[in-house]
């Protein structure tokens, strides 16, 4: 695979990618940010703190053991091209479900290209469906909309609350592209569960996809893009695990800056990647 080998990989998992059925890989770009930049050392950041978690799940009663992932290192993210060249390549060389840990949000466009899911479900404070953003087309702001271009799909936000004026108009007349804000979700006002679940239902390929930044600052404080009002960690989770599905095909989880805190983020990082890898093992 063309990746080169993690310093410490995720959870401490030696498994071989044979016998694995998760491959977790980095893709440490971090070309196009709009405020902070940093996001290339995500990756390792939550690999490091991955291994001092306690591994026993008091949601789904599973451990360490029932986990069968291998952590194959990162994809060579010098440029944006190339990078989502390799994050393809990686995920279609595998028959195992991919586990991309960024990087800023723009790497997950590689994922969409290599996997062509029908449904793609967004935990992310923006909607990352601009055109452009500083005369740039290809952004961690517009990879869901140059996806969306190119493949054709239906998408769901969740937790939305840093809306541009372009994607608000955009999504208005568009019964593809929908979003939760995080008020309409902390609130009670909607209930994305029953929504998400109808539409996975409908779907055969669904990808995951979390931005860090769907987070309160309170909670992750060490993203790219940090907005208020956002979702707890418990919020996150009850979503995550209400709505998965063994049509999710593949996940990742980004815009983790880790020099603007001391490590509470990508300890929080790994702990919902951790999870989420338990609510699916659960949902099978
Ligand atoms: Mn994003
Ligand atoms: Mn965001």
């Amino acid at each position: 695979m063309p990746t080169t080998p993690p310093i410490s990989p995720f959870l401490d998992k030696p498994v071989d990618p044979e016998d694995a059925d998760y491959i977790v890989f980095g893709a440490p770009l971090d070309r196009t940010a709009s405020n902070r930049r940093g996001t290339r050392f995500g990756p390792d950041a939550i690999r490091r703190e991955s291994a001092y978690l306690d591994t026993y799940s008091q949601r789904t009663g599973l451990d360490w053991g029932d986990l069968r992932l291998a952590d194959i290192g990162d994809v060579e993210c010098g440029d944006v091209e190339s990078c989502l060249a390799g994050i393809e390549d990686v995920i279609k060389s595998t028959d195992k479900v991919p586990v991309m840990l960024g990087g800023e949000h723009l790497i997950t466009l590689g994922a969409l290209r290599a996997i062509k899911p029908d449904l793609v479900i967004v935990y992310d404070a923006h909607l990352d469906l601009r055109d452009e953003l500083f005369g740039e087309r290809m952004s961690h702001a517009t990879y869901l909309r140059r996806g969306y271009d190119e493949l054709g799909y239906k998408a769901i936000i969740l937790g939305a609350r840093a809306l541009s004026g372009d994607e608000v108009e955009l999504t208005a007349g568009n019964d593809d592209l929908s979003y939760f804000t995080s008020l309409d979700i902390i609130k009670g006002r909607e209930d994305p569960i029953k929504t998400v679940n109808e539409a996975i239902e409908s779907a055969s390929r669904v990808y995951l996809s979390i931005d860090m930044d769907v987070l309160d600052p309170a909670y992750a404080p060490a993203v790219g893009n940090p907005h208020p009002e956002g979702l707890s960690t418990t919020k996150l989770m009850d979503l995550i695990a209400g709505t998965m599905s063994r049509k999710i095909a593949g996940f990742d989880l980004n815009e983790v800056c880790p020099h603007y805190d001391t490590g509470n983020t990508a300890t929080t990082a790994a702990y919902i990647v951790m999870e989420t890898l338990y609510a699916q093992i659960r949902s099978r």
